[in-house]
């Protein structure tokens, strides 16, 4: 795939963080602008229901009140039938119609004054019917004084639907006026509801964003590295920050630096405790070997017996033969003693020049029988040294055994196989001298054997 010029070494984490920041400075400044508009709307909106809805709640409660109170003296000015009453409750009447046109309600006003004129015609037509029915002139007019309580009736009626009306009105009103502050408060409250999602949302998703970017293009190819690092053949994916793939490209060098160190350290330390010659266990790493077994003996008060061989009279084969001749019989002693203490599970080392050294745990009693068949081996043994020759060679074995407790050093104990070894040599070569405590045994090809 082609790659923009700037993506090639990846993106640049510092610059990313950068942007990252400024958008998220940006996003803070603006959902801090809105919340405060959006609050401020909100405010806004209590403040008119508070200063205008409200004042007119109360007006209208008030002004109902008003008019229930109207109704109750319309039925008693009508009920009343004594000029005084009627006059004093008209009074009240004028007043309480009056207060109607102090808010700015021209139903309000116009019925205030419908039901003033009505309550107006109910006194004027009580005082005719009274009027007619004390006239003591001449017969009484029944005629005109129905019709004057008619009339009276007829304006009772009126005014008390007057009344009826204006409150059905003010019924209205106040619904469409709580109506209204419900709707304010409905408003304001989805307002807050809409702002917050989108406040709450965007970061919500630009985390996610991040969470997405951290894990697929940081910790992913960082795990990729050490995966790396610790040797394991995962496919490597480039993180996309340049600074990133610089200390991945590292890790991974890093990573292949130290896994080819691991495999040249662990070749040096086989080599290290190899004979080059022989490929037996060299000195050193014998005498490491026999620490370890001399420990495990005295833990467990086991036996342990060293074996020391050495070739007899090997300087006259180098001479006669040359020293490729040595050398080839040296491997050919090496093969027969290390596989013939394998068999027996037993560990051989080359000592020094032609002395080799190999030490048995827990079988004092077998080991003169193991050194025998050792030596007996390295006597059968036909070494071809070139030209068509073949030459046989003998070796001399000193084996010392002592019991865990009693061993004291392990350098007492080659000490001892050693002197066995010596004592071999200087009776007669090719046998095995055996010492265990106080005790010398010899066996060999004119000893016990
Ligand atoms: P003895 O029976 O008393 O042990 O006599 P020897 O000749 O075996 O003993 P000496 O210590 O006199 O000679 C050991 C010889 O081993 C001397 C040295 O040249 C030879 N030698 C030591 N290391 C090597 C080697 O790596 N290759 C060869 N070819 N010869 C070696
Ligand atoms: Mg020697
Ligand atoms: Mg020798």
């Amino acid at each position: 795939m082609i790659m923009p010029r700037f993506f090639r070494n990846g993106l640049s984490l510092r610059l990313t963080g950068r942007f990252a920041l400024v958008v998220v400075g940006i996003y803070v400044f603006a959902a801090s602008l809105y919340s405060v508009q959006f609050l401020n709307r909100v405010e806004k909106g209590a403040g008119v229901a508070r200063e205008q809805q409200i004042p007119l709640i109360l007006s209208q409660n008030r002004n109902a009140l008003k008019i229930e109170r109207a109704a109750s003296l319309i039925r008693s000015v009508y009920l009343a039938h004594d000029r005084r009453v009627e006059r004093q409750i008209q009074l009240q009447l004028q007043t309480l119609t009056q207060s109607f046109t102090l808010d700015d309600n021209q139903l309000l006003t116009d019925g205030g004054r419908n039901i003033a004129a009505d309550v107006k015609i109910i006194t004027t037509q009580r005082e005719v019917a009274r009027a007619l029915r004390s006239d003591t002139s001449g017969q009484l007019d029944n005629g005109k004084i129905e019709q004057a309580e008619v009339a009276a009736a007829e304006a009772y009626q009126r005014a008390i639907r007057t009344t009826e009306a204006l409150g059905d009105n003010l019924s209205n009103d106040a619904v469409q006026l709580a109506d209204g502050l419900a709707s304010t408060i409905e408003k304001a409250a989805r307002d807050v509801r809409f702002g917050w999602l989108f406040i709450l949302i965007l970061p919500a998703v630009f985390l996610v964003l991040v969470l997405w970017v951290v894990s697929r293009h940081i910790l992913r190819p960082i795990s990729a590295a050490v995966s790396r690092l610790e040797a394991r053949d995962d496919a490597v994916a480039k993180p996309i920050f340049e600074e990133l793939r610089t200390v991945t490209d590292a890790v991974e060098a890093y990573g292949a630096l130290s896994l080819d160190l691991k495999r040249t350290n662990e070749m040096l330390l086989v080599l290290s405790d190899q004979d080059g010659l022989t490929g037996l266990l060299n000195r050193r790493a014998f005498e490491q070997r026999l620490d370890n077994a001399f420990n495990r003996a005295i833990a467990s008060g086991s036996e342990l017996c060293v074996l020391m061989i050495d070739l007899d009279h090997f300087k006259s084969i180098n001479d006669t033969y040359g020293h490729e001749a040595g050398d080839a019989c040296l491997r050919e002693v090496a093969v027969i003693s290390s596989s013939f203490f394998q068999r027996h599970g037993l560990l051989v080392g080359r000592y020094g020049g032609e002395e080799f050294c190999g030490f048995v745990e827990g079988q004092i009693d077998s080991v003169s029988v193991l050194a025998a068949a050792l030596r007996k081996a390295i006597e059968m043994l036909s070494i071809d040294v070139g030209f068509g020759k073949k030459i046989h060679l003998t070796a001399s074995i000193g084996v010392s055994c002592l019991e865990g407790r009693e061993i004291g050093r392990a350098g007492l104990l080659l000490k001892e196989a050693d002197g066995a070894l010596y004592e071999a040599k200087h009776t007669g070569r090719n046998r095995v001298v055996i010492r265990g405590q106080s005790n010398v045994s010899v066996f060999g090809a004119t000893g016990g054997d």
